[in-house]
């Protein structure tokens, strides 16, 4: 649409549209003209900032910009029309500072400081979307004819990169978790139970999102804490709008008595991670509740049957599991267990999607599936630790291979505590032979050493950014498959594993939980799609190869060869290590 508009020779905007390129996020550029005509008639670098970061543009800032020549409310398009067609509309022209950024020198300086940052971003190995933009900006700015040209065959060229195949894939998993959330949750009022780290940042995301939301916690610090948090999100993303915040901050209804319980739809508790609390929780709630009401919990670890127990209508207790920032992960596992009714799973994977969420439909399996899956990764990580490699080394292999961040800094991210209890649950629950947390790691816990929220942990933590040591410039100059490989295989066997115990039937589910709930290289297309990228065959020698020299805990999961799943992909050779 936007291609379009540029091709005409004045634009006029209703209040309140937002305009963008975000072709970059799927492993393109503008491919109808839109990268010469935007350049040419914005500031260029404003304009290349924008269509390199996908970042949508609002109307005033377009207005400003000179991509519309007027915005007007929608009661004034007639007028605008006719304003233009007398000639009346002022045309917005890229003016004398943009051609000089236009100026082949220019172009040439500046290209150097977009491809830099763009390496921060999207390293060019992985996403060859940006530097082709910079390259054709660079070479062709300022002729506007000769761009229009070579931005054809530029776009043709990166069709067809791995890169923009798999992103396309993950644009319509995202649409494929949407469709499954469902319509019409019939959940006009939440009520969240714990204003602690999930459940307050959950309450105010459902009130950003138009629910009356009342949240109660046996402290009022802690219900007013989150409060302004919400307050402070709200004003990150409101992008000015001043009313739309106070609305949000109206619904959310700060409630030390719990009176919200008795009027919501939904409850969701978010208490402290332990099961007899929770169930106490839940006796005192759920005789309150509406009869029609859905009772949800958050946990991370606790199987439903476990939490179930002791209820009078076990089969509306539901899991819905958000993932930690609740404002910037869009998934969240719908979790049922085996006395579930099909009613309530339906309208909690609506709600997820009626919040802006992506649903993912697991079974009451310990980790469901993000944490089943990420937890071998993060176990590994520490074991390399232990063997001596410097945590620097072992995070630059995984984000060498595409990872947005390393294993050890994503553990000091979700906390050492978190990950050391559902590490510990699923060695427990699954007896499964993933290496016992090192002792080192324990005593960081019990000294609150615990990541990022208490400012140390495997790293320090400074302005919210781990301090990398010196062994960050060894690391960038080694790059070891051996390492990404007993970091990555460990997490594609589980999920396997998940896929023949059926927590989901659908591996896609599995490619986008990981990719949206952990941000799993998506260029990569998710642990399962790449699995049969590179060949189930090959993953399976590779992890008799690793078993082997490391231990049975890399042993290949029976999914491997039953189930069906990778027939396509030929037989595969089975050997006992
Ligand atoms: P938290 O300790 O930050 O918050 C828990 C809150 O519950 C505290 O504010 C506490 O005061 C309150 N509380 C304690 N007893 C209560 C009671 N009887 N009634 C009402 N409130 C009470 O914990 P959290 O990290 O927000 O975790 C909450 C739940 O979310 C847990 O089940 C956890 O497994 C799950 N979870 C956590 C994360 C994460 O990354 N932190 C991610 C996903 C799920």
């Amino acid at each position: 649409g936007l291609e379009i508009a540029l091709a005409c020779n004045q634009r006029i905007a209703v209040d309140g549209t937002r305009f963008g390129f975000p072709e970059v996020q799927i492993g393109l550029h503008p491919g109808l003209g839109g990268t010469a005509r935007f350049t040419h008639l914005c500031d260029p670098i404003e304009a290349m900032s924008f269509m390199l970061t996908g970042k949508s543009i609002h109307d005033r800032q377009a207005k400003r910009m000179g991509l519309v020549d007027a915005v007007v409310p929608e009661r004034h398009v007639e007028a605008a029309i006719a304003a233009a067609v007398r000639g009346d509309l002022d045309q917005a022209h890229q003016g004398l500072v943009g051609r000089i950024k236009d100026s082949a020198p220019a172009r040439r300086l500046a290209a150097r400081q977009m491809r830099a940052q763009a390496e921060h971003r999207a390293p060019s190995r992985h996403y060859p979307a940006p530097y082709a933009l910079i390259d054709l900006w660079e070479e062709h700015g300022g002729d506007l004819d000769a761009m229009k040209q070579a931005e054809i065959a530029s776009f043709a060229r990166l069709m067809l990169t791995d890169a923009a195949q798999n992103l396309i894939r993950v644009f319509f998993l995202r649409q494929k978790l949407k469709d499954l959330a469902g319509k019409d949750a019939g959940i006009a009022q939440v009520h969240v139970i714990g204003a602690g780290a999930m459940g307050g940042d959950i309450a105010a995301w459902c009130a950003w999102k138009g629910l009356r939301t009342s949240l109660s916690d046996v402290s009022a610090e802690a219900i007013g804490a989150a409060v302004g948090r919400a307050a402070a999100l709200y004003e990150k993303i409101a992008h000015g709008d001043r009313l739309k915040i106070r609305d949000a901050l109206d619904r959310l209804i700060p409630d030390t008595a719990a009176l919200g319980v008795t009027s919501a739809d939904l409850v969701i508790e978010a208490a402290p991670e332990k099961a007899e609390l929770k169930r106490k929780l839940y006796a005192d709630a759920e005789p309150r509740m509406k009869p029609g009401a859905i009772l949800a919990t958050n946990t991370s670890s606790i199987p439903l049957k476990e939490l179930r127990e002791g209820l009078e209508r076990p089969e509306r207790l539901i899991g819905i599991h958000f993932f930690n920032p609740v404002s910037r992960l869009d998934l969240v596992e719908v979790v049922t267990h085996d006395g579930s009714d099909a009613k309530v799973a339906a309208r909690a994977r609506a709600f997820v999607g009626h919040i802006g969420k992506l649903p993912a439909a697991a079974g009451s399996a310990p980790g469901f599936i993000v944490n089943r899956v990420l937890t071998p990764y993060l176990a590994e990580a520490l074991t390399l630790m232990d063997e001596g490699v410097p945590p620097e080394i072992i995070d630059k292999a995984a984000t060498d291979f595409g990872m947005p961040v390393g294993p050890l800094e994503l553990a000091d991210q979700v906390g050492l505590d978190i990950g050391l209890a559902v590490a510990e649950m699923l060695k427990r629950e699954l007896d499964w032979p993933i290496p016992d947390a090192p002792q080192w790691l324990r005593d960081k816990v019990k000294a609150r050493e615990l990541g990022k929220k208490t400012g140390k942990g495997i790293y320090v933590w400074k302005d919210g950014k781990a301090v990398k040591g010196h062994t960050a410039k060894r690391a960038a100059e080694t790059s070891n498959m051996d390492l990404a490989d007993r970091l990555i295989l460990p997490m594609v066997n589980t999920a396997v594993a998940v896929l023949r115990e059926g927590v989901t039937d659908d591996p896609e589910v599995i490619d986008a939980a990981m990719i949206f709930g952990t941000g799993f290289a998506p260029f990569r297309g998710g642990p399962i799609y790449y699995a049969r990228q590179r060949g189930a065959g090959e993953i399976v020698s590779a992890l008799n190869d690793l078993a082997r020299r490391h231990g049975p805990r890399f042993e290949p999961d029976a999914g491997w060869s039953e189930g069906g799943w990778f027939e396509e992909d030929g037989p595969i050779a089975h050997e006992t290590p």
